[in-house]
């Protein structure tokens, strides 16, 4: 059976709680359930999940987002854990080898990562992805696949923005530039 992959895109304190340093706020928190599920459905199937998830270092004059945005997602901290039940989900199921973690500096999981190796290298065409944010890290991700070669499958209720607009031009984008499936 041909194996997918479902690509766990940011979905950490910093990124979803309250008092997150970079917070979607509500929208993001209103996923939770969705993410949990659908990534436990992948595990159980035996497809791929990665955790592809921002990493900083405090003030790092050599990265473009240190001019643009608060410190957020810094290595070791809090901030940069799953956010609530996603982080159980985590904890519980880490060691299974369809379960990976992947540190990514970039808004694109490809950029600076393996993550095509590990794709191509498990004949892996099909890529979903759910997270957060819709039109910054979602998409670059999804702008990525395209060019690379993969299907997309992006979950409509699984991904999240601080920006409406932006969340529904990205899902229009999706669609209609990318090819991807949008599931509702
Ligand atoms: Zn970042």
């Amino acid at each position: 059976m041909t194996k997918r992959v479902l690509l766990n895109v940011d979905y950490t304190n910093d990124f979803i709680a309250e008092n997150g340093a970079l917070t979607c706020g509500k929208p993001g928190q209103d996923i939770e359930k969705y993410i949990v599920n659908v990534t436990k459905q992948f595990i159980e199937n035996n497809d791929e999940v990665i955790f592809a998830i921002d990493m900083h270092v405090e003030n790092d004059p050599y990265h473009p987002e240190t001019k643009l945005y608060p410190p957020h997602n810094i290595k070791g901290t809090k901030g940069r854990e799953l956010y609530g039940e996603l982080n159980n989900v985590w904890e519980v199921h880490q060691d299974k080898p369809n379960v990976h973690w992947m540190d990514k500096t970039r808004y694109s999981a490809f950029v600076g990562t393996n993550l095509d190796v590990i794709l191509r290298e498990r004949n892996i065409k099909e890529v979903h992805i759910v997270g957060c944010c819709t039109d910054i890290c979602v998409l670059h991700t999804a702008v990525d696949a395209y060019g690379k070669g993969y299907d997309i499958v992006i979950h409509e209720k699984g991904v999240a923005s601080f920006n409406q607009i932006g969340h529904e031009w990205a899902l229009e984008h999706f669609a209609n530039c990318l090819n991807a499936k949008i599931v509702k």
